[in-house]
C-alpha cells in the first residue's frame, strides 16, 4: 500500500509538474503573441429584442498560434490574469476595439452601433481605467455613448464604495458600464441599488436551464423586473434556441446575444452585417 501511495504520488506530481510547465509556455508565447499579430477581435452581434435589430457587438479575443492552433479564452485569459499579462493585453484590446468601432459603417436606420469590451477585475487595480478609456475614445473618435464596458459582478463587489467612485468616473467619460455574468457571484438583486451600472448580461447559464428549472426561470424574470424597477437594461447572453428568445422577449429583456441570433464573427463580417442591416 505504501509503495502504491508513492507511485501515486510520484504520478500525481509528475502530472502536475506537466501542467505547471504547459502554463508557464503559455505564458511565454502569450507574451509577445500581439506583437505577432496572433491575437485578433472577434465579434459577437447583439441584437434589440423588440425587433432584433442589430444594435452592437461584443468584442472577444481570439489567440492562433501557429503551432499549438487556436486556444480558446477560457484557456488564455486566466493565463492572463494570473501572470499580470492582462494589465499589457486589456489596454491593446480597448484600444483596438475602439479604433475598430470607429471605423464600422452606420447602421441602416442611422444609429451607430456600440462595441462592448471586456474589462478584467485586474484592470481596475491602480485608478488608471477612466483615463485609459477617456485616451482610447480620443484617440479613436469613437462617440463615448458607443463604448460599453462589461465588467464582472465579482469585480465590483467587496468595496462598495470604491467600486461607486470608480464608476462615477468611468461615466463622467461618457461610456455605458455593464455588469456581466450576472447572477452567478453572490451580490444579488440589492446590490443593483449600490452599485451604478448601466445595464447587466444575465448569464447564459439561467438561459440554459431557464426552461427546464423553475427557480432559474423566476430568478431570470425577477432580474428583468429589478433591472426595470431601477432604468438598468438586460441583455441576455448564450441564446442557442429559438423558444429562450421568445420566453426572453416575453419577460421583457431588451438584448439579445447568442449562437442563435449569431456566431462571433470576423471584423470584416460585422462590417458586412450592419451594412446588409442584418437581423441574425
Ligand atoms: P464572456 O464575457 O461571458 O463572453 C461570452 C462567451 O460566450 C464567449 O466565449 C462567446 O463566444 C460565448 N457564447 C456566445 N453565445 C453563446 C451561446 O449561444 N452558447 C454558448 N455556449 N456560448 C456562447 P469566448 O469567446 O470563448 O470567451 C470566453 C470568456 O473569455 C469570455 O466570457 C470572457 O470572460 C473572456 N474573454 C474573452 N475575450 C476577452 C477580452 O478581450 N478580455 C477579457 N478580460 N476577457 C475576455
Ligand atoms: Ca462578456
Ligand atoms: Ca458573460
Ligand atoms: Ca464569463
Amino acid at each position: 500500500a505504501k509503495m502504491a501511495g508513492k507511485n501515486c504520488y510520484r504520478y500525481y506530481s509528475r502530472a502536475m509538474d506537466h501542467a505547471v510547465e504547459r502554463r508557464v509556455h503559455m505564458e511565454q508565447e502569450l507574451r509577445g503573441a500581439w506583437e505577432r499579430g496572433e491575437l485578433r477581435l472577434a465579434y459577437q452581434p447583439i441584437f434589440r429584442t423588440r425587433d432584433r435589430r442589430l444594435v452592437g457587438a461584443e468584442a472577444l479575443l481570439r489567440w492562433q498560434h501557429p503551432a499549438l492552433g487556436t486556444i480558446p479564452p477560457s484557456v488564455f485569459i486566466d493565463v492572463a490574469e494570473q501572470s499580470g499579462l492582462i494589465e499589457v493585453i486589456g489596454p491593446k484590446v480597448l484600444r483596438a476595439a475602439c479604433m475598430e468601432a470607429a471605423q464600422w459603417p452606420r447602421s441602416v436606420d442611422g444609429e451607430g452601433l456600440f462595441v462592448s469590451v471586456n474589462v478584467s477585475p485586474r484592470q481596475l487595480r491602480g485608478g488608471e481605467l477612466p483615463s485609459l478609456v477617456a485616451q482610447c475614445l480620443l484617440e479613436s473618435g469613437l462617440p463615448a455613448a458607443r463604448l460599453h464596458l462589461e465588467l464582472t459582478e465579482t469585480a465590483v463587489i467587496g468595496d462598495e464604495l470604491l467600486a461607486a467612485q470608480l464608476l462615477d468616473k468611468l461615466h463622467r467619460t461618457g461610456v455605458k458600464v455593464w455588469l456581466d455574468d450576472f447572477g452567478t457571484g453572490f451580490s444579488g438583486l440589492s446590490h443593483l441599488r449600490q452599485v451604478p451600472v448601466d445595464g447587466v448580461k444575465i448569464d447564459k447559464s439561467f438561459v440554459a436551464d431557464m426552461q427546464r428549472d423553475p427557480d432559474d426561470l423566476a430568478l431570470t424574470t425577477a432580474i428583468i423586473a429589478m433591472a426595470h424597477a431601477l432604468g438598468i437594461t438586460v441583455v441576455a447572453e448564450g441564446i442557442e434556441q429559438q423558444a429562450q428568445f421568445d420566453l426572453l422577449c416575453q419577460r421583457g429583456c431588451d438584448l439579445a446575444q447568442g449562437y442563435w441570433l449569431s456566431r462571433p464573427v470576423t471584423a470584416t463580417t460585422i462590417v458586412q452585417m450592419i451594412e446588409k442591416g442584418d437581423g441574425g
